[in-house]
């Protein structure tokens, strides 16, 4: 591999080549292919990014192994500290990486801002690891035995992630992985790999040491020689259902642990006395915001009763320059129902009851988030009670969990069983042990062949 003498800039042609980051610099990638990276507001081509083969992703494993102990072994204080200075970083230059969203992924800027401020409220979240790690201590659990659990990092792991958010869903996984004292190998989207790079550069000024965090730009072979590494420990995959599928099987049968999220196919359920216009204004928002490509996006409407007429009139009032679609009578069979379309095409279902909605929701293979816009209390709470979706609002269209808490889907919108980030983010990347203690006295120390008992 060769290191490149300087960072890619843009050659004559306008493209820029992105390579991967391995050990704390820039490696031009040597397996001759690559994929194209286009700016969508213009359709032109402005990247081609370097596509890992095994050995080069071996290497970024070999990088992340030999920084591991030292990486371990840094205290918590110290490890907290940095992480507030990566936290400053990223909110000082948010607009930077924003832009970068902007030209490859095609959100609009706010939305790109607003994708790093929800991804830097993780970072915060792992600021606090000295207080997440600790443990439990049962002094004297038998006489003269103190019994306690320690959690330790994995080692090597590994993040696999979508195009749709590249800053966010990467921090949902190196903050708490890195926090917990493991190292990091990401496999980026191929179609807008600029936020890794950036990011690379970031946690290096920061102080964090190399081959702590590294990038394998790739494909369909960088992930499976991802998936196939023995010393890779533990891997997150965030994208469509399928691969998720084919990741958390592949992953596992190797002995990895895995948490892999999935698609979804989001309902809203508007009962009859909701309130219309703040539903319609709900459902538009989340259903052609960011282009509807969320895994979060509300994508179907189920209108109950009498709430439908209103509620399509309303909605159709709102519309954007982009003309969204709205399909009213939607219904399961159909493919506009049944498929993750993944942009801004809002499906409209009308049944008659609350029970009808709610199995809608239930039967649906997917589970990821869904929404109920009501003014009675009792009928929302039961919603949250019965329905069987991971993430759940309440008059609150996309529920994404704060971070806090932990993001994850239901059904085969996660396989595995952490969710991501948050107690259960951190969860993922430790292990437990429990150590058993004794300090006898030298001087009442004997010999005793009896089996083990606590009294
Ligand atoms: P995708 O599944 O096509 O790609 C995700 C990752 O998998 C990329 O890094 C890609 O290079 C890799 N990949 C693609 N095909 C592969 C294959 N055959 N074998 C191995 N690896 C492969 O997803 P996408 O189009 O980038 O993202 C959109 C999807 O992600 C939607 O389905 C959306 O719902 C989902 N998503 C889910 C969440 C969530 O939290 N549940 C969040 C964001 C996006």
């Amino acid at each position: 591999m060769t290191e490149l003498a300087t960072p890619p800039v843009e050659e004559r042609t306008g493209v820029k080549r992105i390579s991967h980051w391995i050990g704390g610099r820039l490696v031009a990638g040597e397996s001759g292919r690559s994929g194209p990276v286009y700016n969508p507001a213009t359709g032109r081509q402005t990247g081609a990014v370097d596509f890992a083969t095994p050995e080069e992703v071996d290497a970024a494993v070999q990088a992340a192994k030999k920084a591991f102990d030292a990486w371990r072994q840094v205290s918590l204080a110290k490890r907290a500290e940095l992480f507030f200075t990566i936290r400053e970083l990223v909110h000082e230059r948010r607009e930077e990486v924003a832009r970068l969203l902007t030209q490859e992924h095609g959100k609009v800027l706010s939305d790109a801002i607003g994708e790093v401020t929800r991804g830097i409220e993780v970072i915060e979240f792992c600021c606090g690891l000295p207080t997440l790690l600790k443990s439990e201590y049962s002094e004297q659990a038998s006489t003269g035995i103190d019994v306690y659990s320690i959690r330790q990092p994995l080692g090597v792991v590994a993040g696999i992630t979508p195009f749709n958010f590249p800053a966010m869903v990467p921090m949902w996984m190196w903050a708490p992985a890195l926090a917990t004292g493991n190292t990091f190998v990401l496999k980026p989207s191929e179609k807008d790999p600029s936020a890794s790079l950036w990011t690379a550069e970031l946690l290096k000024e920061a102080g964090v040491p190399d081959g702590v965090f590294n990038v394998v730009m790739g494909d369909k072979v960088a992930v499976d020689a991802v998936l196939e590494h023995p010393d890779i420990k533990a891997v997150s995959f965030v994208g469509s259902t399928p691969i998720a599928r084919y990741v958390y099987e592949t992953a596992t049968s190797k002995g990895k642990r895995c948490q892999a999220l999935g698609g979804a196919k989001n309902h809203m359920i508007v009962l009859p006395d909701a309130d219309i216009e703040m539903a319609a204004d709900a459902a538009v928002s989340a259903a052609y915001g960011s282009a509807g490509e969320r895994c979060m996006a509300i994508s179907q409407v189920v209108a109950v009763g009498t709430a439908a007429k209103p509620l399509i009139d309303a909605i159709k009032e709102r519309r954007f320059f982009l003309k969204p679609s709205l399909i009213d009578n939607v219904k399961p069979g159909m493919k506009a129902y049944d498929d993750e379309i993944f942009g801004p095409v809002l499906g409209v279902t009308r049944v008659d009851t609350y029970g009808e909605a709610l199995e809608l929701v239930n039967v649906n293979p997917y589970g990821n988030g869904t929404a109920i816009f009501t003014r009675d209390g009792g009928a929302a709470r039961q919603f949250q009670h019965e329905v069987q979706v991971g993430m759940v609002g309440i008059n609150v269209p996309i529920p994404v969990p704060v971070a806090y808490y932990s993001f994850g889907g239901w059904k085969a919108s996660l396989f595995g069983d952490r969710h991501i980030y948050g107690p259960e983010g951190i969860d993922f990347y430790t292990r437990g042990k429990v150590v058993t203690s004794r300090w006898p006295d030298p001087a009442t120390s004997k010999v005793d062949l009896g089996f083990p008992q606590t009294r």
